[in-house]
């Protein structure tokens, strides 16, 4: 492995005569483990070849936060400990373990942050484009079925504008609880972007992703937001649009686009209800199904 990064410059001379170059875009050897060099330390000893695991892990965990200068310190370290004579005496492993578990740690917690949405906790939108490529990849071709349920807050303008923007963020942190509360295994929610949430559930056919729709509309409905200030009252439309196995590849587009259609047909329709597509038409899920009008999908469906 080798990294290359910014951040370093001028070049110095190693211990065993070579020149590591490390000017900005350096590429530094990143494992010392192919070397003759290592072979010597693993015989020195135990303590040896750990310590130079060690520098390396700090090195490679500090690389992938773009600290490039402390990385080449440790690398250098290491390469110090790995052409060092036997003689020298090992230092204490200890801090080295504890320094590469809290760099574990931080990197862990620096990717989950890059990943949710900041007032919801939800996933967000890069994590959806990313697991989107994945699931609707060009090259799987034996995906299972997929369901992508595009939630939209009904009249949320009017929450904010009657209650203030305080309460539409409060709002907004529970309609996610509450989306996410019966979500089947693998499935997961993403802020889309305002007021607007993805529901993605992998596996599950048409109709069971319809029931699982419909009840996450009703679990909003259901809920006693009175609780939150007298009088407010909240519920969601959805467009959901179901990819069974085998389709076509690469569609991830396309699918939020049908949800997009279908969730145009749930508010023209009436609001607070699923819109999804069957038997060749638009269709209203649960309590909804009963309602006269159903409005045409604004983009085609198929
Ligand atoms: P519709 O039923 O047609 O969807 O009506 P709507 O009022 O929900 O739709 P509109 O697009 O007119 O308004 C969306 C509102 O969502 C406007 C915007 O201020 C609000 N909003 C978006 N993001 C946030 C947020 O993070 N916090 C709060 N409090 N409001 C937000
Ligand atoms: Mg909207
Ligand atoms: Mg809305």
């Amino acid at each position: 492995m080798t990294i290359v990064g910014p951040g370093v410059t001028g070049s110095e001379p190693a211990r065993d005569g070579r020149t590591w170059p490390h000017t900005r875009d350096a590429t530094v050897p990143m494992s010392l483990r192919d070397t003759a060099a290592f072979d010597d330390a693993e015989e020195a000893g135990p303590d040896n070849a750990s310590l130079i695991h060690l520098h390396e892990s700090i090195a490679a965990l500090l690389a992938s936060r773009g600290q490039y200068r402390q990385a080449y310190q440790h690398l250098r370290s290491a390469l110090d400990l790995a052409t060092a004579g036997q003689n020298d005496p090992p230092q204490i492993p200890e801090q080295f373990r504890r320094e590469v578990d809290r760099l574990r740690k931080e990197h862990a917690e620096a990717h989950e942050q890059s990943i949710r949405d900041s007032l919801t906790a939800s996933y967000n939108r890069r994590y959806l484009d990313q697991r989107l490529v994945t699931l609707l990849g060009d090259a799987d071709t034996t995906r299972t079925d997929l369901a992508i349920a595009l939630v939209d807050l009904d009249w949320f303008k009017q929450v904010n504008d009657t209650f203030g923007h305080l309460v539409g963020d409060r709002v907004l942190q529970r309609v996610v609880e509450l989306l996410q509360d019966g979500l089947p295994e693998g499935a997961f929610c993403a802020r889309y972007g305002g007021e607007e949430f993805v529901l993605v559930l992998p596996g599950i056919d048409g109709p069971t992703a319809v029931a699982v729709a419909e009840s996450a509309r009703a679990r909003v409905e259901r809920h006693p937001w009175s609780k939150i200030v007298l009088g407010l009252r909240v519920t969601v439309s959805i467009g959901l649009s179901h990819e069974p196995p085998g389709g076509p590849s690469g569609a991830a587009e396309r699918q939020l686009k049908r949800a997009d259609g279908l969730l145009y047909t749930a508010k023209q329709s009436g609001r607070n209800a699923v819109a999804y597509h069957a038997d060749g038409q638009a269709k209203l899920a649960g309590a909804a199904a009963g309602r006269r009008a159903v409005a045409e999908p604004r983009v085609l469906t198929h």
